[in-house]
C-alpha cells in the first residue's frame, strides 16, 4: 500500500473567478476512473492541496468548494487542504480568509493548511500568520508549507522567504500543531533538519525530489544520521485533473524509489534504505501523521 501524501489532484491553476465547485463540473476528471487506480495503485490514501496564490499571482491552485467536494465523496481515499495567504495585498492581515479557513477547518470540510510564503511574498513568522497556525492548531489541523525555492515551474520565489530557519520559532510557539515542510525545504535541507531535531512536530516529504537523485539519496542518508526517517513522507506533487496523467506519475515515483534509490545509496557507500523505511516514505510515516495508525 502507498500513500500519495502531496498532490493537486484536481487543484489546478484558477483565476479568481474561475473557480469550480464539484468535481461533477470537471469534465475532464473522472470520480470511477480514480476509484479504479485507487485499486491498482494499492492506495490506501491521497492528499490534496490547494495553493491560495491571490496576493500575488492573481488566482488559486483550486479552490475550497471543489477539494472539499472530492474529499467528501470519497472520504476513505482523499484527505484536501486549505489554502490561505495571511497577508491581504495591503500587507494586513487577511481575516476573510482567516474566518473561512476556520469554518474549513473546525467542520473537517478540509483537514490541513498550506502555506507558501515564497510565493505569497511573506515570512513564515510574520505575525498576521500566527493566527491561522492557532486555528489550524486548535483544529488539529497539519500545516503544509511550500518553503523552499520554486520546483514545478517557472513563478517567482523570492528565496529570502523560503529560509527555514525561519520555522524554528514558529514550531516551537505552536507544538501541538504539526508543520509539514514540502520538497525537503530545499536548497536549505540540512537546515530544517536542524529545526526539525530542535522541533518534534516538523515534518517534510520529498515530493519533486526525484529529479536531483544523488541530492536525494545524501539527503536522506542525513535524516537517518539526525534520527528524522520517520518524519518524511511522499508525494507526487502532480497538478492537475486527469487521474491517467496522475497513476503514471504516482507510478513512476514509486518504481524509481523502490529500484533506483538503494543502487545509488550503495554506490555511495551510504546505507541503504531498509524495507520497513521504504514503507515509512511511501505509506506509513504519513499513515501517522493523519493518525490513522
Ligand atoms: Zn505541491
Amino acid at each position: 500500500m502507498i500513500i500519495d501524501g502531496h498532490s493537486h489532484l484536481l487543484a489546478e491553476y484558477v483565476r479568481v473567478g474561475e473557480l469550480q465547485q464539484h468535481p461533477d463540473e470537471v469534465p475532464e476528471f473522472d470520480l470511477a476512473a480514480f476509484d479504479a487506480a485507487c485499486e491498482e495503485l494499492d492506495l490506501q490514501l491521497m492528499v490534496t492541496l490547494v495553493q491560495d496564490m491571490t496576493r500575488i499571482h492573481g488566482g488559486w491552485q483550486g479552490g475550497h468548494p471543489l477539494v472539499a467536494a472530492f474529499q467528501k465523496l470519497r472520504p476513505d481515499k482523499v484527505i484536501g487542504l486549505a489554502g490561505a495567504e495571511p497577508l491581504d495585498g495591503n500587507d494586513q492581515l487577511n481575516q476573510k480568509r482567516l474566518e473561512e479557513v476556520e469554518a474549513l477547518l473546525e467542520s473537517g470540510s478540509l483537514r490541513g493548511l498550506v502555506l507558501t510564503p515564497p510565493y505569497g511574498n511573506f515570512y513564515a513568522n510574520d505575525p498576521a500568520c500566527y493566527p491561522f497556525y492557532a486555528a489550524a492548531q486548535r483544529a488539529g489541523a497539519p500545516v503544509f508549507m511550500h518553503h523552499s525555492a520554486q520546483l514545478a515551474s517557472l513563478l517567482r520565489a523570492p528565496l529570502k522567504y523560503a529560509r527555514t530557519w525561519l520555522l524554528d520559532q514558529v514550531a516551537a510557539d505552536f507544538p501541538k500543531c504539526t508543520f509539514l515542510i514540502e520538497h525537503m525545504g530545499f536548497p536549505w535541507t540540512e537546515e530544517l533538519f536542524g529545526v526539525m531535531v530542535s522541533c518534534p512536530n516538523v515534518w517534510t516529504d520529498i515530493s519533486m525530489s526525484r529529479a536531483r537523485p544523488h541530492l536525494l539519496a545524501w539527503n536522506l542518508t542525513m535524516a537517518r544520521d539526525y534520527g528524522l526517517l520517520d518524519r518524511i513522507t511522499w508525494g507526487t506533487d502532480y497538478v492537475g485533473k486527469w487521474v491517467d496523467q496522475w497513476v503514471p506519475a504516482v507510478k513512476a515515483d514509486v518504481e524509481w524509489l523502490r529500484a533506483e534509490l538503494n543502487p545509488i545509496m550503495k554506490r555511495c557507500g551510504w546505507p541503504e534504505l531498509t524495507d520497513e523505511e521504504m514503507d515509512g516514505l511511501l505509506r506509513a510515516n504519513s499513515a501517522r501523521l493523519w493518525g490513522l495508525e
